[in-house]
């Protein structure tokens, strides 16, 4: 996403562009996978909020919007085995919601109102905005501080970080603030036909190679050499008058690493290196429609770390031959240990471990799941740690030509983010 939006931008100032794609199609964590026989047919279950204000620009642009299929963002909270709703845009749930007194849904509300009233000082996606709020607290330390311990475990807890599976204690306030500041009111998507739709728009009027993995980016007289490898294994070199370099920050790192430090500063180079990424593994099931409430996220809450993350239960069915929707799709997210330990496992392996974890979570998960589809992302999340972002904010500041970095270890890891540091990294580029 950072890397097409870089390209949209500089086709648009008339710069003639090439997309070097390691992969088969363009998209990359938000790439999707299609499954003919599912409807809607929405993949990876990218979610984007009526507050992605770029990504809405370019549906708008493209005229994607009969594209998005608005998703309901109703969660189950399960503390001790016992579930509570909690709907995200109502009031009236939050009031009745039992895990907690009332006097810490109070302190989560008022404080939720706060920042609300600050959002034009904390857009999720700008890291100079939230620089200001990274003064190295954690999210833990600020929600029970700001709400109480009781609002934290039972409401923030589980409204954070089965969404973006690392721990709050580990984070960035200004990730947990920015987060409320926007959610109040906003409504959430995801995309019909994958996010790499819009990616693939963003790339038009660009020479783009599939299968083309950057080996190495150097300096000579005044150009840019990358050598790349195609799908035949040959080796290619290219110069270039400019490069953004729009991955992961462990691959920006080795590609930038060799470079002149006037070209990249060493600040950067390190700051890539040392970004840590939350793995994901997503696995789903069939279940037969009924069998669970449709259209949940089913999470944990309260103390103690999380054997399963989540289970999502999202209405999505099975056409069969004979035109009957009789099964749904269902999501099961492991713990960080359980995902660290089946990584690259065989997905049998895959399946069976998340059907005996599943009723850890939800004890009537039902044991006749029917393995549907598995997703492994090792490098999945870059972890906002605290002053992460006042770091990203203050490198990003200083980037100019001819090399330039973009990618969401640079904002936070959202599809919105990494395209504004991509957008940003070609204005950088055309500003010199
Ligand atoms: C499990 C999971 C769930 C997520 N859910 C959401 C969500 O609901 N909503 C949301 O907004 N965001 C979500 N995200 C985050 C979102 O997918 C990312 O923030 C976004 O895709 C990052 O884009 P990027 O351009 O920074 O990096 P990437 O998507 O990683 O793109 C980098 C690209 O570089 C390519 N590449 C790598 N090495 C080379 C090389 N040597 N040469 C050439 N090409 C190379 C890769 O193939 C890839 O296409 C999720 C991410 C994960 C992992």
């Amino acid at each position: 996403m950072s890397g097409c939006a870089a390209a949209r931008e500089l086709v648009a100032a008339g710069r003639q562009v090439t997309v070097f794609e390691a992969a088969d199609g363009l998209g990359g964590r938000a790439r999707s996978w299609h499954r003919p026989e599912i409807e809607p047919d929405t993949g990876i279950n990218l979610w984007f909020t009526s507050f992605y204000k770029v990504l809405f620009e370019r549906i708008k642009e493209y005229g994607l919007e009969h594209d998005m299929v608005e998703m309901r963002n109703s969660m189950i909270i399960m503390v001790d085995g016992k579930p509570v709703n909690l709907a995200a845009d109502s009031l009236g749930s939050l009031l009745r919601y039992g895990h907690t007194g009332l006097r810490d849904r109070v302190k989560f509300l008022t404080n939720a109102l706060t920042m609300t009233r600050k959002r034009s000082h904390l857009d999720l996606f700008e890291p100079e905005h939230l620089a200001r709020y990274d003064d190295g607290t954690n999210a833990a330390q600020w929600a029970s501080t700001a709400m109480s311990e009781g609002a934290y475990q039972t409401l923030v807890r589980p409204t954070i970080e089965s969404f973006w599976l690392w721990r709050c204690e580990e984070i960035s306030q200004a990730h947990v603030m920015a987060m409320q500041a926007n959610v109040v009111g906003s409504k959430f998507y995801v995309f019909g036909r994958g996010m790499e739709t819009v990616a693939e728009r963003m790339a038009r009027g660009a020479d783009v190679r599939l299968n083309a993995s950057t080996t190495d980016v150097s300096v000579r007289d005044r150009e840019v050499v990358i050598t790349w490898t195609d799908a035949d294994g040959g080796t290619n070199t290219e110069a270039f008058d400019e490069v953004v370099l729009a991955t992961t920050a462990p691959v920006a790192a080795k590609l930038a690493a060799s470079l002149p430090s006037e070209v990249v500063a060493p600040e950067m180079v390190r700051f890539a290196e040392t970004q840590r990424y939350e793995p994901a593994l997503s696995v789903s099931y069939l279940i037969d429609r009924g069998q669970m409430p449709s259209g949940e996220h089913i999470v944990p809450g309260g103390p103690g770390t999380r054997t399963v993350r989540s289970i999502i239960t999202v209405p999505k069915t099975q056409i069969t031959p004979q035109g009957r929707r009789e099964k749904e799709l269902v999501f099961v997210y492991m713990g960080r240990q359980a995902t660290a330990e089946l990584l690259d496992e065989p997905q049998e392996r895959q399946y069976e471990r998340a059907l005996e974890l599943a009723p850890v979570l939800w004890p009537d998960f039902p044991r006749n799941a029917e393995p549907f589809h598995i997703v492994e992302r090792r490098v999945g999340l870059p972890w906002p740690e605290p002053g992460r972002f006042r770091r990203a904010a203050a490198l990003a500041r200083e980037q100019h030509g001819p090399v330039v970095l973009a990618g969401d270890f640079l904002g936070c890891p959202t599809a919105e983010a990494a395209m504004r540091t991509g957008i940003r990294a070609a204005k950088s580029l055309l500003a010199g």
